[in-house]
C-alpha cells in the first residue's frame, strides 16, 4: 500500500505540489491525472524517492521512502517521463545493466531479465541496439526495466507520450496486463487513456487534488447527470404542472429561457431508458409548443475541463484614502480636466508615430 501524507514541494516561490494526501491499496490501477504542470512528475519523483519532499511523508508498505529508502524502494519500479535507457547499449545488456543497478541478485537477473523481455514482448529486439528501436519499443525497454527485481508496485509517468496511434494501443494494453499482477500508478494528460486503463481516478491541478473517485463512480454520477432539456412556449407553472407527479422522472427543474415568453425544462429521469417519445407526447397533450428538444450529455471530458479550469473571481474594488498604494480614485479626486490632458498627449503622441509609419513605407 502506498500512503501520501501532507506532500508539499516548493521550488523556489513556486508550489508544485500543494498538501497532496491519498492512499493506493493493493491491486488498485490508479490514474493520475492533469493538465502539464500539474505536479504529476513531481509527485511521482517523490513517492519513488528521486527527489525528496519539502514537507510531508510516503510510506511504501509502511515503510517511509526517506528514512527507509532501500526497503521501500524495493517494492517499486519505476519508468520516470524520460527513461534514462542508454543508446549505444542492446535491450539485453542495458536491462542487465538496470538489473544490476537495482541489486538484484547476480543469480536471478538473468531470469528477471527474460521475464521483463517477455512481459513486454522484447525478445525479438535482445541484441538490437537502443538507439536504433522505434520511440514505442524505447518506452517498453523502459518498462522492462522498472518490471526488474519483480516489484509489487509499477509507477509509470507519461508512458505514452509521444508515441503514434498504434504504439499507444500496444503500451495501453501491455499496462493492461502488468495490471493483473501489479499495482499500478499511471500519470497521463490524457482524459481517454486513464479511462481505458485504470479503475479510480485522481486529478491534480496547480498540485492540488480536485478529483478523487473510483471510475465506476464517476461514470454513475455522469449517467445520473445526463438530462433531456426542452424549451417550450409558455409559463412556469404550466411548465410545472405538467411534469409533476409523472413515475418515470426522478427529478426536474424550469428556468426562463433566452427565447422570450419561453421556458427550459430540464428532465432528470429513474433510469435510462429513452423517454423522448414520453415527453414529446407529454407536450403535444398538453397543446404548448415546442421549440426544442435535445439530450444533455455530460461527459468524463467535462468533469476533468470543470476541475482544471480556473474559476474566475471579480476582484474587490478598494476605494482609498490613503496617497500611497492607491488602487481606485474617489470621486472628489476624479478630475475630468486631467483626464482630457491625458488624452490629448495620448493623440498627439500616436500622431507622430503614424507619421513616422507613413515615412517609412515611403
Ligand atoms: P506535470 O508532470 O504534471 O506536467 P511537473 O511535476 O513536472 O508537472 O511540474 C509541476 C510544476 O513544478 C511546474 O510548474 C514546473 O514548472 C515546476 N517544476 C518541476 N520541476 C522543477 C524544477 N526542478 N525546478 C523548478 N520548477 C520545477
Ligand atoms: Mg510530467
Amino acid at each position: 500500500m502506498i500512503e501520501v501524507k501532507n506532500l508539499v514541494k516548493v521550488y523556489g516561490i513556486n508550489k508544485a505540489v500543494d498538501n497532496l494526501n491519498f492512499k493506493v491499496e493493493k491491486g488498485q490501477i490508479l490514474g493520475f491525472l492533469g493538465p502539464n504542470g500539474a505536479g504529476k512528475s513531481t509527485t511521482m519523483n517523490i513517492i519513488t524517492g528521486y527527489i525528496s519532499a519539502t514537507e510531508g511523508t510516503v510510506l511504501i508498505n509502511g515503510y517511509d521512502i526517506l528514512k527507509q529508502p532501500e526497503e521501500a524502494k524495493s517494492f517499486i519500479g519505476y519508468l520516470p517521463e524520460q527513461p534514462p535507457v542508454y543508446m549505444d547499449m542492446t535491450v539485453k545488456e542495458y536491462l542487465i545493466f538496470a538489473a544490476k543497478l537495482k541489486g538484484v541478485k547476480k543469480r536471478e537477473i538473468l531470469g528477471d531479465v527474460t521475464m521483463a523481455m517477455e512481459s513486454t514482448k522484447l525478445f525479438a529486439m535482445e541484441d538490437r541496439l537502443i538507439g536504433n528501436l522505434s520511440k514505442g519499443y524505447r518506452q517498453r525497454v523502459g518498462i522492462a526495466a522498472a518490471l526488474l527485481g519483480k516489484p509489487e508496485i509499477l509507477i509509470l509517468d507519461e508512458p505514452t507520450v509521444g508515441l503514434d496511434p498504434k504504439q499507444i494501443i500496444e503500451i495501453r494494453d501491455l499496462i493492461k496486463s502488468l495490471a493483473e499482477k501489479h499495482t499500478v500508478i499511471l500519470s497521463s494528460h490524457i482524459l481517454q487513456e486513464i479511462s481505458a486503463v485504470c479503475d479510480r481516478i485522481i486529478i491534480i491541478n496547480n498540485g492540488n487534488l480536485v478529483v478523487d473517485e473510483m471510475l465506476e463512480d464517476l461514470n454513475k454520477n455522469i449517467a445520473d447527470a445526463q438530462c433531456l432539456v426542452v424549451t417550450l412556449r409558455t409559463s412556469k407553472k404550466i411548465a410545472e404542472d405538467m411534469f409533476k407527479g409523472k413515475d418515470y422522472i426522478r427529478e426536474f427543474e424550469v428556468v426562463d429561457s433566452a427565447d422570450s415568453g419561453c421556458v427550459d425544462v430540464r428532465i432528470f429521469f429513474k433510469d435510462s431508458a429513452d423517454r423522448r417519445e414520453d415527453v414529446f407526447k407529454l407536450i403535444v397533450d398538453s397543446k404548448v409548443v415546442l421549440l426544442q428538444m435535445y439530450n444533455d450529455m455530460k461527459s468524463l471530458e467535462d468533469i476533468f475541463i470543470e476541475a482544471t479550469t480556473p474559476v474566475y473571481v471579480e476582484p474587490e474594488v478598494i476605494v482609498s484614502d490613503e496617497t500611497e498604494g492607491k488602487v481606485c480614485l474617489t470621486d472628489e479626486e476624479y478630475d475630468e480636466d486631467d483626464i482630457e490632458e491625458v488624452e490629448d498627449d495620448m493623440d498627439s503622441e500616436t500622431t507622430e508615430e503614424d507619421n513616422n509609419a507613413d515615412k517609412e513605407e515611403e
